[in-house]
């Protein structure tokens, strides 16, 4: 019987981050394919679109959770596998997916059709956010992710939305509507590696889970938090706002693997979808 537990024990500890720890799968544009990449030691390094991707412990071994930008065609697409010397291929197939269409009417015409200043400053802000984007670190990161504020789910990733009429780029994340001054907290470990103030996004905070797993905050009433703070599950990093290009007091989530933004909800557990916080 002893014998008995001290296994199970040691097999716990030998894959601390069990499958039901996974984001879940959803190989669709915006959505997170996850890839078996066998069981050999030590971890694999893989990568997508010459973009390194995060390998966790799965049941199978090791696994790429693989982010799919909402650009990314539908089809076979392939992964670069590489350990040591050894590169292999691995092929994975990407489903279509079809989001809904969002109508919005925004009153201050310069954040639908900002002027030749303003571009340039969201062409700055736009940087910025690819590079922290582009952040890699090699710490393992938690994979199930808290919900960060108390709100109302508002609007889901990947609508396709038309301000005044005018297409513009797919929403990018998840908008959880609270009042101003809602405490927004890290859902997850990780450190902040960037903060600023954004012409579309307002004042925004980054935060690196690490391999490539970042997660966004816009529209802050205020930033608590500075670049370089260590997080813990829970920590305060500021306040809901209406900073940037906004119809009211909200929290815009993004979260991005392998410098692909993809939808949030594929990150939370199951029970948090049951929340107050996640009903739409
Ligand atoms: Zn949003």
């Amino acid at each position: 019987m002893i014998k008995r537990f001290i296994l199970v024990t040691l097999c716990l500890f030998a894959f601390p981050s069990r499958a039901q720890d996974l984001p879940q799968a959803s190989p669709v544009p915006g959505g997170v394919a996850i890839v078996a990449l066998g069981a050999d030691a030590p971890a694999p390094r893989a990568f997508f679109d010459d973009r390194r991707v995060l390998v966790a412990p799965c049941q199978d071994g090791w696994c790429a959770i693989v982010g799919l930008a909402l650009g990314t065609k539908p089809g076979e697409h392939t992964l670069m596998v590489k350990r040591d010397a050894d590169q292999t291929e691995r092929h994975f197939t990407v489903e279509p997916k079809q989001y809904e269409v969002q109508r919005l009417v925004i009153k201050e015409k310069n954040l639908v059709d900002p002027n030749a200043e303003e571009l340039k400053r969201y062409q700055r802000d736009r940087a910025a956010t690819a590079r922290a984007l582009g952040t890699w670190s090699d710490n393992v990161p938690t994979l199930r992710l808290a919900l960060p504020v108390q709100g109302r789910y508002s609007s889901p990733f990947g609508l396709q939305r038309y301000f005044n009429g005018q297409a513009r780029a797919p929403h990018s994340g998840m908008d959880l509507a609270a009042p101003e001054g809602t405490p927004i907290r890290a859902p997850a470990a990780g450190t902040v590696i960037e903060t600023g103030n954004y012409f579309f996004n307002g004042n925004t905070v980054f935060i690196d889970h690490g391999q490539g797993l970042i997660t966004m905050y816009n529209h802050l009433r205020v930033i608590q938090v500075q670049r370089g703070a260590q997080l813990k599950t829970g920590d305060k990093i500021g306040e809901v706002g209406h900073t940037g290009r906004v119809t009211g007091a909200h929290l815009h989530w993004a979260v991005s693997l392998n410098s692909s933004l993809v939808d949030p909800l594929l990150f939370l557990a199951p029970e948090t979808l049951n929340a107050p916080g996640a009903k739409r």
